[in-house]
C-alpha cells in the first residue's frame, strides 16, 4: 500500500482569482475553438462543449440542436443501423464537425460502429467509451479502431491519470476522455471507492495530453456553468455535460406529472439498473450497479441552458482578461477554497 500526499481538488475545492481586463462586455469573447487531430490530422472548429453520450441527453434531436448552436453531442450507441440512417440523410458536411458515434468494446458494439460508419463516409468521430480505460483490451481495442480508421477522431476514455492518457494517445486516439467518478448520476466512489478529484485529474491529464500534441474532454461533474469554466480554466480542450444537459425536451424522456403540479423526467447513470434494465435485461450477476436513477425538473428547451452555460463561461473569461476560451487557461490562478464556501454560491 502507498499514500500519495498531494491533496487532489474538485470543482467545490477552488474559484477562479480575477485578473485585470481590458474587456469591458462579455460579448467581445470568442468561444469558438480549432484543433488539428494528432493521429487523424482532422481540422475542428467550434464551441468545445459535448453532450453526453447518455441515453437521457445525447439523442438525435439533442444533436440538431446543439449542432446549430456550433457545439457537439456523442450520440448514445442504443439507435439502430435503421434509425442512424433515417438520421443522417440529407445532412450537410458541416453537420458531422457536431457529432460523434459510441461505442463501447464488445464484437457486438465494434460490428454495430462498422455498420453505423458504413452508413456515411462523413462521420469524422468515434467515441469509445468504457467506464474504466485502464484496461489491456481496451487499449488494444483503440489500436484496432485506428488500425481500422486511420482518417477518423478517435476519443477513447475514461481515465484520469497521465500515463493512462498518454498510453493512449500512442495507441492511436486523438482526445482522451478524463473522469471516473465525479458524475451526477455516477456511483462509482460510493460503490468501489475507486476515484480522482476532476480539477486535478484534468489538470494533470491536460499536461500529460498537450504534451504530446492531443486533447483532452473533461467528463463529468460540472453542475453550474461556473464549473464548465473552472474545467477550461484548468487546462480542458472540451467539456462533457450530461446532468446539465438533462431534463430539456430535446432528451426525448418522458414528462411525468408530480402531484404537486411539476413537472420531472428520469435522468440515469448508463450503467444504473434502469439502463441495464432497458438495454439488456437486468443486471448481470457479477456486478453492481453503479449508476443511479433520478428525477429532474423539466426545463422546457435545451436553449436557454446553453445560452446560461455559455454566458457564464464567457463571463469567466471577461473576470480574467481572456478575449478568447483559448486563453483561459493561461489566465486561471486559481484559489483554494472550502468547500462550505463554495457551496453558499449553489
Ligand atoms: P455529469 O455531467 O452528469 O456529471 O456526468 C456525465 C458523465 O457521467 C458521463 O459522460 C459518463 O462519463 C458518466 N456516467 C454516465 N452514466 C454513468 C454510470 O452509470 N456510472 C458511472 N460511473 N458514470 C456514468
Amino acid at each position: 500500500m502507498r499514500i500519495e500526499p498531494d491533496i487532489k481538488l474538485g470543482f467545490k475545492d477552488v474559484m477562479i482569482r480575477p485578473k485585470r481586463s481590458t474587456l469591458s462586455s462579455r460579448s467581445q469573447v470568442s468561444l469558438d475553438r480549432n484543433y488539428v487531430l494528432r493521429s487523424s490530422g482532422i481540422k475542428w472548429e467550434g464551441i468545445p462543449v459535448i453532450a453526453a453520450n447518455m441515453d437521457t441527453v445525447g439523442t438525435f434531436t439533442m444533436a440538431e440542436s446543439l449542432a446549430e448552436e456550433g457545439l457537439v453531442t456523442a450520440i448514445h450507441k442504443h439507435y439502430s443501423i435503421e434509425e442512424w440512417k433515417l438520421f443522417l440523410k440529407d445532412r450537410e458536411d458541416k453537420f458531422f464537425d457536431h457529432i460523434m458515434v459510441s461505442t463501447g468494446t464488445s464484437e457486438k458494439d465494434h460490428q454495430k460502429l462498422k455498420d453505423i460508419l458504413g452508413i456515411d463516409d462523413r462521420i469524422k468521430f468515434i467515441c469509445i467509451d468504457v467506464a474504466n480505460g485502464y484496461s489491456e483490451a481496451f487499449v488494444s481495442f483503440v489500436e484496432t479502431v485506428r488500425h481500422e480508421y486511420p482518417k477518423k477522431g478517435i476519443i477513447a476514455g475514461n481515465v484520469v491519470t497521465g500515463e493512462m492518457v498518454e498510453e493512449l494517445l500512442l495507441a492511436g486516439a486523438d482526445i482522451i476522455k478524463v473522469g471516473i467518478g465525479p458524475g451526477s448520476v455516477c456511483t462509482t466512489r460510493v460503490k468501489t471507492g475507486v476515484g480522482y478529484p476532476q480539477i486535478s485529474a484534468i489538470i494533470e491529464c491536460a499536461d500529460a495530453a498537450h504534451g504530446l500534441g492531443g486533447q483532452i474532454i473533461a467528463d463529468g461533474g460540472c453542475t453550474r456553468p461556473g464549473d464548465v469554466a473552472k474545467a477550461f480554466g484548468a487546462g480542458a480542450d472540451f467539456v462533457m455535460l450530461g446532468g446539465m444537459f438533462a431534463g430539456h425536451a430535446e432528451t426525448g424522456g418522458q414528462i411525468l406529472d408530480k402531484e404537486d403540479g411539476t413537472k420531472v423526467m428520469l435522468f440515469y447513470g448508463m450503467s444504473s439498473d434502469t439502463a441495464m434494465e432497458k438495454h439488456s435485461g437486468g443486471v448481470a450477476s457479477y456486478r453492481a450497479s453503479e449508476g443511479k436513477t433520478v428525477e429532474i425538473p423539466f426545463r422546457g428547451s435545451v436553449i436557454n441552458t446553453i445560452q446560461d452555460i455559455l454566458g457564464g463561461v464567457r463571463s469567466a473569461c471577461t473576470y480574467v482578461g481572456a478575449s478568447r476560451l483559448k486563453e483561459l487557461t493561461k489566465r486561471t490562478t486559481f484559489i483554494r477554497v472550502q468547500e462550505q464556501e463554495n457551496q453558499l454560491f449553489r
